[in-house]
């Protein structure tokens, strides 16, 4: 196990069913910028943890090669593909709780995030974080979304 913080691993950072299904390697080649990026997303997540009182984080889906990014339906050019974003959900909380600290801590100043999105209604099973590269001109978003029972985007975490 490669461990690229005190609790991610790159392995959970890159572990795929879909990947395993298909006989497809989702690792980024070790040195690759997807690679590198894996490691300054665990440091992230470590950040997401404090945020959220340090309880256990499961990663439903982090990096995704694009064949597996298609396999799954994420749109194209998606954050996972770049090892910016990760699916997850906290033991002991609902997706619904988990988003709506994390948008608290984004409004105190706390978090930087371009897209949170509770993932989906009727019944959320993961939020969606994810960053993206920021300068002057092209800032994080801080988007807060919801995804609707047939694939929609709302705006806002809306409860379920
Ligand atoms: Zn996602």
């Amino acid at each position: 196990m490669t461990k690229l913080s005190p609790n991610f691993s790159l392995e959970e950072l890159t572990h795929s069913d879909t990947a395993a299904v298909h006989g497809i390697d989702n690792a980024p080649p070790a040195g690759s910028v997807e690679h590198l990026r894996l490691a300054t997303l665990a440091v992230y997540l470590e950040k997401v943890r404090r945020i959220l009182g340090g309880r256990a984080i499961r990663i439903h889906d982090a990096y995704r090669c694009p064949r597996v990014n298609a396999l799954v339906g994420g749109v194209p050019h998606s954050a996972h593909t770049e090892g910016f974003a990760a699916d997850f959900d906290v033991a002991g909380q609902t997706p619904y709780e988990t988003a709506m600290l994390l948008d608290a801590a984004a409004h105190r100043g706390e978090l930087v995030f371009d897209q949170l999105i509770l993932e989906q209604l009727p019944a959320p099973t993961w939020v969606h974080i994810g960053r993206r590269l920021h300068s002057e001109d092209n800032p994080p978003r801080l988007q807060r979304l919801t995804k609707a029972a047939g694939g929609a985007y709302l705006d806002g975490i809306v409860k379920p």
